[in-house]
């Protein structure tokens, strides 16, 4: 089971609510020796397009 990891760039694709969808989906991710994430890529994640409409109170 993935450990929720902390990120707060909301320009990459893997971002969601102040994580990381690969983590949560347990895929890799690179970190570089300089601490940068080499895994980003710009874009916003899948995960709000499928949450659009949600309502809580209904589930
Ligand atoms: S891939 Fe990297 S930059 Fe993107 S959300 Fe995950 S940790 Fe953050």
């Amino acid at each position: 089971m993935a450990i929720n990891m902390l990120c707060m760039n909301s320009d990459c694709k893997y971002y969601w609510e102040d994580m990381c969808t690969r983590n949560v989906n347990e895929e890799k991710i690179v970190i570089s020796p300089h601490g940068c994430c080499e895994t980003f890529e710009e874009g916003i994640s899948e995960w709000y397009e499928k949450s659009e409409g949600c309502n809580a109170e209904e589930l």
